[in-house]
């Protein structure tokens, strides 16, 4: 079994996941996701993942062409494979974020449990993991639109999981690339640099975008719910305002969780 599994989503679309449920089941979430994103002249990764196997590989297996990574945040798992490639994009507000090598000591112990080991590759070393930082080729603002010939992506700044947290948008396709600002599962506004305030702002702004056909998010399955940002956009607001009930707040943690069907937020005590 690979550690990667690659998935066609359509013409030069494609999914790379990584299976973080069984290195990181804390999270909630079952993959993290990259996406492939291939034009005539360039191919954009959106995000490097974490950074475990020959993501190169994977790449390679579906296109010769130049590509660079487009992080959608500085998170350790969206950037951990960075340092792979000669270019790579961020928000301008996450740049000093991304410099900063994460501590990653208990996912290496986490990683010589039998059952993670035996889904790692077989020449992965867990004691030598981390995370190695490398500056960004290019820096990002709201409104920049990234070529790749014959197709383009925008950049769209979502703050409120993370500061300069982005979502990218290919138009022609419909796609919405929304990283951690929206998938089905629970979602983090209770981290260090969240916002709820932003990050209900952000769902509601990503909502009135016209022409999504469907949410490339970064974590779990595609969601072809063309209601889902309304909805959590919605979600957000009535545990903003008290309209909603959260779960007993979790003490240790100081966070918070409010449930809604398919998602949950998660919001600072
Ligand atoms: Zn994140
Ligand atoms: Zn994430």
């Amino acid at each position: 079994m690979s550690f990667h599994t690659t998935t066609r989503i359509t013409d030069n679309l494609y999914r790379i996941a990584e299976p973080i449920g069984i290195i990181a089941p804390q999270f909630g979430v079952t993959t993290v996701n990259m996406y492939l994103v291939v034009g005539n002249a360039c191919a954009a990764l959106i995000d490097s993942g974490m950074g475990i196997g020959d993501i190169r590989a994977e790449i390679r297996k579906i296109t010769a062409l130049p590509v660079s990574v487009l992080n959608s945040h500085y998170h350790w798992d969206h950037s951990g494979a960075n340092a792979l490639f000669e270019e790579s994009a961020i928000h301008e507000s996450e740049v000093d974020l991304l410099a900063q090598e994460p501590e990653m000591s208990a996912y290496r112990r986490a990683m010589e449990q039998p059952d993670v080991r035996a889904i790692l590759p077989p020449d992965f070393d867990p004691a030598a993991y981390r995370i190695p930082r490398k500056p960004p080729t290019r820096i990002l603002r709201d409104g920049d639109v990234m070529a790749l010939g014959g197709r383009a992506l925008q950049v769209i700044h979502t703050p409120g999981h993370s500061p300069g947290h982005v979502a990218y948008f290919d138009e022609a396709s419909g796609a919405l690339f929304t990283a951690d600002t929206a998938y089905c599962g629970p979602m983090y506004a209770c981290f260090a640099g969240s916002d709820p305030a932003a990050f209900a702002h952000s769902a509601r702004r990503l909502s009135a975008l016209r022409g999504v056909k469907m949410l490339c998010p970064g974590h779990n399955d595609i969601v072809s719910n063309a209601g889902f940002l309304a909805e959590l956009a919605d979600a957000m607001d009535a545990a903003l305002s008290g309209r909603a009930q959260s779960e007993p707040p979790n003490e240790m943690l100081k966070r918070k969780e409010f449930r809604f069907g398919e998602f949950s937020v998660w919001f600072p005590m």
